[in-house]
């Protein structure tokens, strides 16, 4: 840049110099021009005055005084006839001269014209300027008188002045040249220094600023850019702020997002779009078309739809795809820009567990009405039976009446489940639920007593065996009692007549270990991963010869849940069933 502009004022200087040379030389002829014409005008002026009052133009006298004129003004002094003879020429010999009367300043005297002429001479063969005046003399006799003067001594002068003007011209430009370098080097530094300044900015370090401030304009300009440097700083810090805000937010969304432009590039992924898609963690989608990422045919054709739209006719679009093994609620939504659309938002929620839930609840309630209708109506029928008085032996009465009890107990008993089951399934239920400090082998205890009668109607024998020191547990006294209850009645009810029904507690690092084992019927392999399940059986007759619900066992998976506790079984056709709960100590 400082070249540039030393170039340019070097340039500029040069022409100015140029034009002042030429303008110089010209004016200083002219001045010269002027100044011969003025002396040769006087010595036209003086031989005139010499020969005005003589009675011829010509004579020896005359010539004489001519010739001191002549010598005094160094002049060149020629009379001419009005034919334009030569009489008498100071320098040369007249008779050798032509005929004048052509020669421009002859004809100009003629006409009575004073004004010089600049020519060549052919007489002298040199340049020279002329002045010549028409006189009448006393004497009557009429003539021209002529001075004129070389033009090479002015020449000379002239050259040698140019040359002079050329030299210091020259030493002028050097110095001038030298002079605007330094001036243009402190202009500019400052402008480096903030050209310099500007591009760290533009470079992101906005914490550069700039330190020397002048008091001109280059002062108020570094003022301005620290000045903008600043707002640029802060509107930088809010931008990451929010950024990371948006970072953050995006990555602790349960749901997945996707952004992706015009052509179905993704641009932006967060990380729970990248589990539900399984997409695998170190693969770097951004910038890859959508369906290239996502193989699914489905979404290709919702993602083309909604992009093939025109613009503004439809904002979100909203629909529910299996891709892979789950459900998603898949919502697009346009990215409006200065209303153009400028991509697409894609919001993936995973509704795969509460689809789940829904056709749980539904499975439930089939299967509630099923479980009541069936106590209900035989009920229903046996009452029936007795009013119609149609059984009038006492002891078939007194049998339905037992049937009629018995079916009322499960009912009771089916209800009271089912309520729990429902009490469970409430999240706001757990959080309140009451939570105490148990001796897990008291409380068992307690259970086996309740169930003696049961055990002792099969001959079975129960037994419990606790180690000396078994830990504590938190758990809801009442649930704790009806998980042991459900699992020593089940090995109860499920054992064949003399069994033993072992209970063992023992504590295995710092985990409570409680294992409910029976040499009963025991459970097909087939069936072992569905028996937590809600009503399910694996001999439907017998569970419910048994007075079963099916749905102790649900009960006791939720009930462990809900205090982070875990059951496992295992169990093998006629050799028995092992129910193995794992719980923290308290
Ligand atoms: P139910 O009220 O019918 O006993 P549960 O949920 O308690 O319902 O048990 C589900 C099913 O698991 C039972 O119907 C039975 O087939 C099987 N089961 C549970 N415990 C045992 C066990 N100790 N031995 C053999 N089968 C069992």
């Amino acid at each position: 840049m400082t070249r540039k502009i030393l170039m340019a004022v070097i340039t500029t200087l040069s022409i100015t110099v140029c034009l002042m040379g030429i303008f110089t030389f010209y004016n200083s002829r002219n001045l010269y021009y002027k100044v011969m014409e003025k002396d040769l005008t006087r010595s036209v002026d003086l031989v005139s005055k010499e020969i005005s009052s003589k009675d011829e133009f010509y004579s020896p006298d005359i010539a004489e005084s001519i010739k001191i004129i002549a010598n005094t003004t160094e002049q060149r002094i020629t009379l001419i006839d009005l034919t334009g003879e030569v009489v008498f020429d100071t320098e040369l010999n007249a008779s050798e001269l032509g005929n004048h009367l052509n020669r421009p300043e002859v004809q100009n005297a003629l006409k009575g014209v004073l004004k010089r002429e600049i020519r060549f001479s052919s007489s002298t063969a040199l340049d020279m300027m002329y002045i010549a005046k028409k006189i009448t003399i006393s004497g009557g006799e009429t003539g021209i008188i002529r001075s004129s003067i070389s033009l090479n001594l002015m020449k000379d002068i002239l050259n040698q002045s140019l040359e002079n003007v050329i030299g210091y011209l020259g030493v002028f430009l050097i110095l001038a040249a030298l002079l605007s370098r330094y001036i243009i080097k402190s202009l500019m530094t400052p402008i480096s220094d903030i050209a310099v300044f500007a591009k760290k900015i533009a470079g992101g370090n906005y914490k550069e600023r700039m330190t020397s401030f002048k008091k001109d304009e280059i002062g108020e300009l570094t003022r301005s850019l620290n000045n903008m440097a600043d707002s640029l700083e802060d509107s930088f810090c809010q931008l990451s702020d929010r950024n990371a805000e948006l970072e953050s937010i995006l990555k602790n969304i349960v749901n997945g997002i996707i952004a992706i432009d015009g052509k179905n590039n993704i641009k932006m992924i967060n990380k729970s779009a990248y589990k539900m898609l399984n997409i695998p963690e170190d693969r770097n989608v951004v910038n890859k078309n959508i369906i290239e990422v996502i193989r699914n045919h489905s979404l290709y054709e919702m993602v083309t739809e909604i992009t093939g739209y025109p613009e503004d006719s439809i904002l979100e679009n909203t629909r529910e795809l299996v891709i892979g093994e789950n459900i998603f609620r898949i919502t697009i939504s346009q990215i409006i820009d200065s209303h153009i659309v400028s991509g697409y938002i894609i919001v993936l929620q995973d509704i795969t567990q509460i689809r789940k839930l829904e056709s749980m609840r539904k499975d439930f309630v089939a299967n509630v009405s099923h479980e009541l209708k069936t106590p209900i109506t035989s009920i229903k029928g046996f009452i029936e039976t007795l009013k119609d008085g149609g059984v009038e032996d006492e002891e078939t009465r007194n049998r339905f009446y037992e049937i009629i009890s018995l079916e009322t107990d499960r009912l009771i008993k089916l209800v009271e489940d089912i309520l729990t089951m429902s009490f469970l399934d409430n999240e706001n239920n757990i959080g309140t639920m009451d939570k105490e400090k148990l001796n897990p082998v008291e409380e068992i205890r307690k259970v086996i007593y309740l169930l003696h009668k049961e055990a002792d109607k099969k001959h079975l024998g129960m037994e419990v065996h606790a180690e000396e020191t078994v830990p504590y547990i938190t758990f809801n006294r009442n649930y704790f009692k009806q998980m042991m209850m459900n699992l020593i009645s089940n090995a109860i009810k499920y054992s064949r007549e003399n069994g033993t029904v072992v209970v063992n507690i023992r504590k295995e690092n710092s985990k409570l270990i409680i294992e409910v084992s029976d040499n009963g019927i025991g459970i097909p392999e087939k069936d072992l991963f569905r028996i937590f399940e809600r009503f399910y059986r694996v001999d439907k007759g017998r569970a419910r010869e048994e007075g079963g619900t099916g749905l102790g066992l649900a009960i006791v998976k939720h009930i462990l849940q809900t205090h982070n506790g875990d059951i496992q079984v295992k169990s093998e056709v006629n050799k028995g069933t092992i129910f193995t709960i794992t719980l923290n100590a308290a």
